[in-house]
């Protein structure tokens, strides 16, 4: 018994070295790793490969790389939608702090509809405050871009793309026409240039959101005479580069006599029967567009109301 007490203690006494002979390699090879990392920075550095701000920006780099995965994970990002549509951003207006006086008094409540703003000719600075006032505003494209198709003729699109030459190839540049309008009245025009399509509509929307007018309506027709606000009180002409434009009052029920996108505009404006002559050279819409907006401002430069 004694010998196998012995044996057994001799044992346990074996075991214990040879863990402790274990952790000892573990910490060493630990510590030879840590020297080696160090190391190879340190010689990098001194090498000249990389200097200390470039380890640094590494690290910002996987610290950016780790966040946009959670963001992509969480399922918050950017939302599909249909191949190549414009998808209206939402405007939470809870988070807009306004910068300019008028903006404050909108948001104190002085000012209840946008006339009263117009009227007393304020100038708009900040879009919101025309969402803020005019919560049912809408907003549409206007297509003055256009690429030569088969056949013949042009096909349109929403935005026209514009190329220099350079060295190294052709630069292009996007411009977006946008006309906003609650169909009762307000209508506003805007245009913008940039480098992408999305950017150059959201700038012209915000721009229009700041250009816009109170459009004199009534019914200015011989053969009507109804004293409603069906249409244009009177004749009226605008007139931009070579595109001019004259509108005439009608009777109910005609409709907007004019192409696509000048009935865009009328009819964003409030205005349901007119009737549309143009001269010049209206292939230039941006143009045309333009003088139609002229021809809907031209109508409140009269003294007094009719
Ligand atoms: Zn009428």
């Amino acid at each position: 018994m004694a010998e196998n007490e012995k044996h057994e203690e001799t044992r346990q006494e074996i075991e214990k070295e040879e863990e402790l002979l274990e952790e000892k390699k573990e910490v060493e090879e630990k510590a030879k790793l840590d020297t080696k990392d160090e190391k190879k920075i340190e010689k990098e550095i001194v090498s000249g490969k990389k200097t200390e701000e470039k380890v640094e920006k590494e690290i910002v780099k996987e610290h950016v790389v780790e966040k946009k995965k959670d963001f992509k994970k969480s399922g918050k990002g950017f939302k599909k939608g249909k191949r190549g549509r414009f998808q209206k951003e939402e405007i939470d207006l809870s988070k807009w702090i306004p910068k300019t006086q008028l903006g404050k008094d909108v948001v104190a409540g002085k000012y209840k509809t946008l006339n009263e703003v117009l009227s007393k000719g304020e100038i708009i600075l900040e879009p919101e405050v025309v969402d803020y006032l005019v919560p049912d505003l809408k907003d549409e494209l206007i297509y003055i871009g256009g690429t030569p198709g088969k056949g013949g003729g042009i096909r349109r699109t929403p935005t026209r793309m514009t190329a220099r030459m350079h060295k190294s190839g052709r630069r292009f540049k996007l411009t977006a026409l946008i006309v906003v309008g609650n169909e009762d009245g307000i209508i506003g025009i805007g245009r913008a240039v940039s480098n992408e399509h999305r950017v150059a509509i959201s700038k012209a929307l915000a721009q229009a959101k700041l250009n816009v007018i109170n459009v004199k309506r009534g019914c200015g027709s011989w053969e009507c005479n109804c004293g409603g606000k069906h249409s244009i009180p009177y004749k009226s002409q605008g007139k931009t580069g070579s595109v001019k434009i004259k509108l005439s009052p009608t009777p109910t029920g005609v409709g907007i006599v004019a192409d696509n996108e000048t009935k865009k505009i009328i009819r964003l404006a409030g205005v349901n029967d007119v009737w549309v002559k143009a001269f010049g050279k209206t292939s230039t819409r941006i143009n045309l567009a333009f003088a139609v907006f002229e021809a809907l401002k031209n109508l409140s430069n009269t003294k007094g109301d009719i």
